[in-house]
């Protein structure tokens, strides 16, 4: 158990990869911090379960990623009650897919400050923690969508590209402090995030469900598989090892070749 004694904040932690993240983390002993929305019973189900697997503390948090004041206050509050925030996971995201002339501003705006804005905010409260410490992992579900390109995404698009950018910037900010920062870029992953676009991206291509899944989906993975959340997981937790000290600034793609065709 090489976390024990550790804390992991995970946004966007109540399903899909941030939940895989949640339980690769609290398997290894450390407390774990969870946010996002959706069912209470089912949430506090989680939260527990993660809590008998750790031996650990395990929290829910709701804070709202398009609200500074409220990552703020998670940092704060992980802090206050589990004795730091050692691991930061951003990774609460949304998405929304239409050709850009017909993209709702205010979707836009939500996009960016989730997938995005609240990734700054977040590590601008936990780096001064990880500091006093003199240790800290920070991880970044970026995307496939980090390197390269589709349409009808220019929000979701512009939100991992620069997420990217962050993720360098606070690397070399970090690191002499024993701190790294770097994001993973998965390719397609069956998630509720995905299942969700399925409608407007038939709308917007004029396709059946089989010819997303097929022609969008799949068409773009060489390997012509889904990346599921646990392997997601898996490397987030060798990032937190020792022999991961050395990698910092990286953007790791696990596409299945995607962004090497
Ligand atoms: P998901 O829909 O299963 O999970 C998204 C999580 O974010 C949920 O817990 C949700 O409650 C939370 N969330 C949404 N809005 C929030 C807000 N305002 N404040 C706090 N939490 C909020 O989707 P997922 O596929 O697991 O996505 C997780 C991350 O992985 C996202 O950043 C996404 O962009 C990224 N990603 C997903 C895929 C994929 O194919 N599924 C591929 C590459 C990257």
């Amino acid at each position: 158990m090489f976390l024990t004694g550790k804390t992991a904040i995970i946004t966007g932690s109540t399903s899909g990869i941030g939940l895989a993240y949640a339980k690769a983390f609290a398997g290894e002993g450390a407390a774990v911090v969870l946010n996002g929305f959706g069912d209470v019973d089912t949430i506090e189900r989680e939260r527990a379960a993660l809590a008998q697997a750790s031996g650990a503390a395990a929290l829910y948090d709701p804070a709202d990623m398009a609200r500074p004041d409220e990552i703020a206050g998670l940092v704060a509050r992980a802090v206050a009650e589990t004795g730091g925030c050692d691991i930061v996971v951003n990774n609460a995201g949304i998405q929304h897919v239409a050709p850009i002339e017909d993209f709702p501003v205010e979707k836009f705006d939500a996009i960016i400050a989730i997938n995005l804005s609240s990734c700054w905010h977040l590590m601008r409260a936990a780096v001064p923690h990880m500091k006093a410490k003199g240790w800290g992992r920070i991880i970044s579900t970026a995307s496939a969508h980090s390197l390269v390109a589709s349409p009808n995404k220019s929000a979701y698009v512009m939100a991992k590209h620069a997420l990217a950018g962050l993720t360098k910037t606070v690397a070399l900010e970090t690191a002499t402090c024993g701190i790294t920062v770097n994001c993973i870029s998965p390719g397609y992953v069956w998630t509720q995030l995905v299942e969700n676009q399925i409608p407007d991206t038939m709308k917007a291509r004029g396709m059946s469900r089989e010819q997303v899944m097929t022609d969008v989906l799949l068409a773009a993975q060489p390997t012509k598989d889904f990346v599921t959340p646990e392997q997601v997981a898996a490397l987030a937790l060798f990032l937190c090892r020792e022999e991961a000290k050395a990698i910092t600034g990286a953007n790791l793609s696990m596409d299945g070749g995607w962004t090497a065709a």
